[in-house]
Parts: structure tokens; sequence; C-alpha cells
């Protein structure tokens, strides 16, 4: 592909601009639809090309709040990932000052772009385990367990084999599907140094770690396209959606219009920022994600009723778990300054000349740094990690809300030594990502290439909320997922802080550095780590859990079929359905769960 444009090797990689205005009785400017889906991001594209496919009768728009985005090289070049955080592609949401984290409030990046947050998101694709996804069932929600959730995720993917990367075996992986996923080639030094290191501690190389058993040392697949070195993500399911699909850009829903008498409350359509109201046949399907689809349910009445008094909304539903059960994956980092000698992707944001000859290197299909976006990952139970767990299962036992089902069943995944459920993750991060930035120019950090090593703790018990600010659509939700409230969150994130260091320090990592960064070498003692994590704690983005699928009277919004209770052709599709948050990066999980919708859906309207 030397000397194709970007705009080239987009249109060949994604597949033609496809359907996206409509033609005959499918039209952007119709005023009614049979489905609406609300959010054109990770979930919601997959479900409704699912449907157009299924349904090719109907007609199916997809109102998007962002742009296109497609034609984006931010997005779309895997070395830039990251590059779009904060930017016009962002919603930007933060938190409320976390009162554990010493009152820092942390960002939420969310994507208002076509693919949503796929289009934003760091790009690994990892799977959690058997015992996890057997809990949601256990939770209340037949077929939604492993056996299920497993063909419904490995339904959105099409693994690609390079030659000569022996760094995944046969089983865990899918064929034929539109996210296109591989191992990535030729790590940095720094990263190629994370299975033998996790080795000399004890943790053996599991080569086949998507099938539901990660607990190991791995390579993790990235969601990369092979043939050009693009990120795919979900706008890849589109070349395959009917004509029937529509999607419209820039558009943002305020809220979902809602016919309600003594008999009962039936969704009807939405009514558009700017008062336009688009009909709904047969339903609404919402996939905002996790930090906004509560938002759109609170602003049409759907929720609690002390919230929605408070922001001046009439309460058309009661549904008291609207926005609750938020639950996220701690994060803590270490990182190092590398020898001299051992190149590092740092280069790229201090070296502008080397970036623009990478780039140039990427743009004529050549080895570019541009086109790394792999890593590689450790996934653990505590006793592997820290050997003696006692105090950690004791503060567990006192963090856990017993009258919470979902509480209950994290602490029997951690509790139970054969789970196969991990309850650390570790990650050897190419280039600085620590909290405080790269370092600017002129000081001394500036210039130097790091690793950061990242621990995450898997099933914390702080569970928080997200809920409206008033009425308006244009304001942020407060959003507050109350980061180390519990004791047992604090201690595992403090142990993790002191894995990492354990990590690198051991051999082959210990000879690639000069000096430890964050928080360095000083920081020993507990009080010392503490004081490090309530500073530093931070998210690895996957927020979930607001809109639950639970029994209402567990706290629940949706049903196992994703309806929402009490308000008939209302469903809602993304990760805020997750009941209990699991041991891995969610995307596969947000693939699955779009994938069973689309089947549920399809199987009640196909006659
Ligand atoms: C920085 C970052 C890195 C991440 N890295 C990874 C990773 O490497 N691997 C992984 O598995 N996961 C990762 N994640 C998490 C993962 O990407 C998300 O959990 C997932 O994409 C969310 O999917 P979703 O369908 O729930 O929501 P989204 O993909 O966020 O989709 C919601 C869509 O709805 C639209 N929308 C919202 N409100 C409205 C409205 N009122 N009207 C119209 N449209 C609306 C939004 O614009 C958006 O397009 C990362 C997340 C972030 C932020």
């Amino acid at each position: 592909m030397r000397g194709l444009t970007f705009g080239f090797i987009l249109a060949t990689g994604l597949g033609l601009l496809h359907g996206v205005n409509g033609h005959g009785r499918c039209h952007v400017e119709n005023r009614d639809f049979d489905f609406i889906i609300v959010g054109g991001g990770t979930a919601g594209l997959a479900v409704a090309t699912q449907l157009s496919r299924a349904l090719p009768y109907e007609c199916v728009l997809v109102i998007e709040a962002g742009p296109d985005g497609r034609d984006e090289p931010k997005i779309y070049v895997p070395g830039l990932r990251g590059s779009t955080l904060g930017g016009v592609y962002d919603w930007v949401l933060p938190t409320v000052p976390q009162a554990a984290a010493n009152g820092r409030t942390i960002p939420h990046n969310r994507g208002k772009v076509l693919g949503g947050t796929s289009a934003l998101n760091l790009l690994v694709w990892n799977r959690a385990t058997v015992k996890e996804f057997d809990a949601w069932e256990e939770l209340g929600n037949p077929g939604w367990g492993w056996k299920n959730m497993y063909p419904a995720m490995l339904k959105a993917e099409n693994f690609q084999r390079q030659d000569g990367i022996a760094q995944y075996g046969n089983d865990g992986v899918g064929y034929g599907g539109p996210v296109q996923v591989s191992l990535v080639e030729n790590p940095p030094a720094h990263v190629q140094a994370c299975i033998p290191t996790l080795g000399n501690l004890g943790l053996e190389n599991n080569l086949e770690s998507l099938n539901g058993h990660s607990i190991g040392a791995e390579y993790q697949p990235a969601m990369h396209r092979v043939s050009n070195h693009t990120r795919s993500y979900s706008v890849d399911y589109l070349p395959r959606a009917g004509d029937n699909l529509v999607i419209m850009f820039n558009s943002t829903v305020h809220k979902v219009n809602l016919d309600y008498d003594w008999r009962g409350t039936k969704a009807t359509g939405v009514t558009l920022v700017g008062g336009k109201e688009i009909k709904a046949k047969k339903e609404v399907i919402l996939s905002g994600g996790s930090l906004l689809s509560p938002k759109i349910l609170e602003l049409s009445g759907i929720g609690q009723k002390a919230v929605l008094s408070k922001a001046g909304i009439r309460q058309i539903v009661d549904l008291p778990g609207v926005g609750e059960n938020l639950q996220d994956h701690l994060r803590i980092q270490t990182s190092y300054e590398l020898k001299p000698e051992i190149p590092g992707l740092d280069v790229l944001k201090y070296n502008t000349t080397r970036a623009a000859i990478e780039l140039d290197l990427w743009r004529r299909s050549q080895t570019s740094l541009y086109q790394y976006s792999g890593s590689c990952y450790g996934f653990l139970k505590w006793k592997q990690a820290i050997g003696n767990d006692e105090k950690l299962l004791r503060l567990a036992h006192q963090s856990v809300d017993w009258s919470n089902p979902v509480d209950r069943k994290k602490l029997s995944l951690l509790t139970d030594a054969y789970s196969g459920a991990p309850d650390l993750e570790v990650v050897f991060g190419d280039g600085y990502i620590g909290t405080k930035g790269y370092p600017a120019k002129g000081t001394p950090g500036h210039g130097k290439n790091y690793a950061t090593l990242l621990g995450g703790v898997q099933h914390p018990f702080s569970r928080g909320s997200v809920h409206i600010n008033g009425p308006d659509p244009a304001t942020k939700p407060i959003i507050d997922p109350k980061y180390l409230g519990t004791a047992f969150d604090l201690e595992a994130t403090i142990q993790a802080a002191k894995y990492l260091r354990k990590m690198a320090t051991t051999a082959p990592f210990k000879d690639l550095w000069v000096s430890e960064f964050d928080p360095g070498l000083s920081v020993e003692t507990d009080a010392e780590w503490e004081t490090y994590v309530r500073n530093n704690v931070f998210t690895f983005f996957h927020p979930l859990g607001t809109c639950a699928m639970l029994p209402k009277k567990n706290g629940g919004v949706v049903d196992p079929e994703l309806r929402v209770y009490g308000v008939q052709s209302l469903r809602v599709v993304d990760a805020s359905v997750i009941p209990m948050i699991v041991s891995a990066h969610i995307q596969t999980a947000i693939y699955g769960i779009a994938e069973r919708a689309a089947t549920i859906i399809t199987d009640q309207y196909r006659w």
C-alpha cells in the first residue's frame, strides 16, 4: 500500500460508507422507524447491524450524538491511540471528588463519535472467566452464563494469525466476525520481558487465555487489522448491515417518549435535543453506555423518586436501581526510566522528527512504531501474588454488603481458591502512563523512555452511582464511583502496587531500567504506599452496572431480556446492564451482550 492516502486505506479497511443515510423506505428524514437505537457506540452498532440483517423489512435508526470519525487518523492509527482522550470525540465525564483518593476528581473518557468508546479505547481484546459469567446467570439471569455468552462473544471477532508469532494457541478465539483481532508483532523489549519475569514469579505462560481460563502470563490480542495496521472497532459491523439501517449523526437524544395510563407505560419514540420527535413503532433501545444511559432514563422520568424530584423531573416509572450499582476496576501504576540503550515508545512524544518519520513509515505500510498496539498481561489469584492472603480475605468479609447478592457473589469468587476467576491483573505497559503525565519539556524526566507497570483490582466492593444533575440534557451527570471506598479496596490496591515493585525488581525486567520514576524507591513502608495509592489510584475505564440486569428487588433495571422494568418497548443494551464486574477489559463482554440482545429481540419479532 506504499504511497496510499489515509482516506484510501480507510475505505479499503472499513468498507464503503454504508447505508448511513438509508434509501427507499428507510431514510434519515423519516419521522418513524421500527427500532430506534440511541447511541452508535460499541454495543449500539453491533445490535443495530444484527437487527437490520435479521429483520430486513424493518427500518432501524441509530442516533449518535457525535460525528462519523471514520476518516480520523487519531482513531484509526493504532499508535495514536490515547491521543483522542479529552478532545472533540470525547464526552469527558469527570467524577465528583473522591474522598478516599484525597479528594481527587478522576476523568472518565467516553467516545462521542461513531463507534463510541471502541473508537477511543486502548485496543485490548481479552476475556473474563467461566465462573464469572456463570455468576451473572446465578444472580437471576437465565441464559447469561458462559455457555451462552462465550459463543455470543466469539461471533463478534475474527482472529487473524500472523506468521512467525507463536504467542497464542488455538482455543478461545473466534473467526469470521466483524472485529479484526490479532497479536501484534515486534513488542518492545520491556514488554518482551513480561512472560519470563512473571514466570520467575511462578506464573505460567497461558497460551489460550481467552477460553474462559485466563490465569497466567499472556500476550493479549488487540483489535488490530493486520492487512493495513488500523484499529478495528464496532464500525466494522456496518459493512454487514442491511440498507434498512440508517445513522443520524451529531444528534443527541434528550429523552424517551412515554405513553402512560392506568394500564401501564410504553416507549413510543424519542425526543432529540432541540425538540424533534421520532417515533419507534416497535422498540427504543438505549445504548448510550454506563455513564449516559441512566441519564436518558432519568430525563425521561424513569428512576428514583428522590433523584428525579431534586432534578425537577416528574417521575413516571419508579425504578430505584437506575444509576446505582456503579462498579469499576481500580488501577494503580509504577513507572521506570529505561536504560538509554533500551528503545521505547515515548520517543514519539518527545522527538517530533522521529514521530513524523514513523508516521510516514506507517502511511507507506512499512514497519513503524505507530503499528504497535499490543500488550502483555498477568492474571492472578491473591495467593499467587502475595502468598498469605488472610488479611485481604478478612477485609473482604468486612467490606461486603451482606444484603447485596452481587457483593456475596464477588466474595465467593474471591474466597474460592479454585474459582479460576483472577483477583489481580498486571500489565506491562509501553511508555509512560502514570497519573502525572509524561514529563514536561524542560524537566529532568523529559526526553527519556519509560515502562509502566499497571495493577488492576478485579472485584472491588465499592459501589457508586451516576445520576442527572438537573433537567438540562447538556449538563454532565454526577458520577461517584466511591473509589477505595472499602477497607478491602484500599488494601488490595496497596498490595497490587507492592506486587508491581516486586515485578520490577525481578529479572529480566529488573535489568532494563535505571530508576523508578513513580513512586520512587524511597516509598517502602505501608503508610507510604497508602499515601501513594490514595494520590494515584486511577480507573481502567470500565464503569458498568448502572442499569443492571438483576431482579428488580435486588436493584435491577432490566430483566434477562434486557427490557426496562415497568416500561413496554424499551430495552438497554450496553455495559450498563452488566450486573457484576468481571476480571477482564470489558469490550468482549459488551459485544457478547449486543449479540445476545440481537438474538433475543429478533426471536420476538421474526415470524
Ligand atoms: C480510555 C479508554 C480505554 C479503554 N480501553 C479498553 C481496552 O483496551 N479494552 C477493552 O476491552 N475496553 C476498554 N475500554 C472500555 C470499553 O471501550 C468500553 O467499556 C466500551 O467501549 C463501552 O461500550 P458501550 O457500548 O457500553 O458504550 P459506548 O461505546 O461508549 O457507546 C455509547 C454511545 O452512545 C452515544 N450517546 C450517549 N448518549 C447519547 C445521547 N443522549 N444521544 C445520542 N447518542 C448518545 C455516545 O456518543 C456513544 O457513541 C476503554 C475505555 C476507555 C475510556
